[in-house]
């Protein structure tokens, strides 16, 4: 028995390849073609596209994205396992698929695209923060970026000031991004199953950042502010040096807000008269 695109379902190939999940390298496979179709759909169309995959494990997500149109997609696996049944997806959809075998974290993106690209992964868990770091650092390579967090990450992305989850990875994501949360996945979708919820977000690269700063700058107001998150804003900032008050007062923020009350907006303007004072 086959699927649409002529490959045997991804069972099957778990199975005869014998790809037992590695706990370690953050296996969780996706084998619902319902949910792998969607994802490959947020993007927009394909047709003609290249398109950056991290962690094509067997390839589920990776058919969808080929049977989506790409045109080209480069996916990364660290997992040598996986090469085989990949190498049999790379032959179905002729010369449209490249894998390498590296470490998603250690690659250097640049000298694999010649053009802009969409990322689309289901990342694994374990290094999926500092990938998106990465890659909001080199955001002019990219369109868009459809990404698969576990839940509490993916609130932490698209947050809103006065939340719990409200912090660094809202601020960073939505001053450089145009962030949209798409849908949520239950474990039980996945082989094995998770502990936890996941979710797929996209994020869409601004062609400026929405206000003037300093990323550099932003990061470290940012972190100190939250690093004493219950605190009001004239304490937890002290360690930046300065008069806090005057700073505050300066950018027009109130001395004793707490971080999290603070918009992404407030906290531009905050670095930015940081910056001019240095
Ligand atoms: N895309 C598949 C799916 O949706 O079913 C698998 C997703 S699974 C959550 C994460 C994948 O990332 C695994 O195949 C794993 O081997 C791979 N992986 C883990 N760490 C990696 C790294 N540092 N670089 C590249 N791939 C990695």
């Amino acid at each position: 028995m086959t699927d649409e695109d002529g490959l045997p379902p991804l069972r099957d190939v778990i199975n005869s390849y014998g790809l037992r999940a590695e706990k370690s390298l953050g296996q969780n496979f996706l084998l619902d073609l319902n949910l792998t179709g969607r994802i490959a759909r947020c993007p927009g169309s394909l047709v003609g596209e290249t398109v950056l995959e991290i962690g094509p494990g067997p390839g589920g997500l990776t058919r969808a994205i080929l049977a989506a149109g790409a045109e080209k997609l480069i996916a990364i696996e660290k997992d040598t396992r996986c090469l085989a049944p990949l190498a049999d997806v790379a032959a179905a959809y002729d010369g449209r698929l490249t894998v390498l075998n590296e470490d998603a974290l250690k690659i250097d993106e640049s000298a694999l695209l010649s053009e802009k690209a969409h990322i689309i992964a289901n990342l694994p868990y374990n290094v999926a923060t500092p990938l998106l770091i990465k890659w909001l650092k080199n955001r002019e390579r990219y369109k868009s970026m459809t990404l698969m967090f576990q839940k509490e990450v993916g609130d932490r992305i698209t947050a809103e000031p006065r939340t719990k989850a409200y912090g660094r990875l809202s601020i960073i994501s939505q001053w450089l991004c145009r962030v949209t949360r798409q849908f949520d996945i239950s474990p039980k979708a996945f082989t094995p199953p998770p502990k936890v919820t996941s979710t797929v977000v996209k994020l869409i690269p601004r062609e400026t950042p929405e206000f003037p700063a300093d990323l550099p700058i932003l990061e470290k107001v940012v972190a100190t502010a939250f690093g004493q998150r219950r605190k009001m804003l004239r304490a937890s900032l002290k360690s930046l040096g300065g008069p806090t008050e005057e700073i505050l007062a300066e950018a027009g923020i109130i001395p004793t807000q707490r971080a999290e009350e603070l918009s992404v907006e407030e906290f531009c303007r905050l670095s930015e008269v940081y910056r001019k004072r240095q």
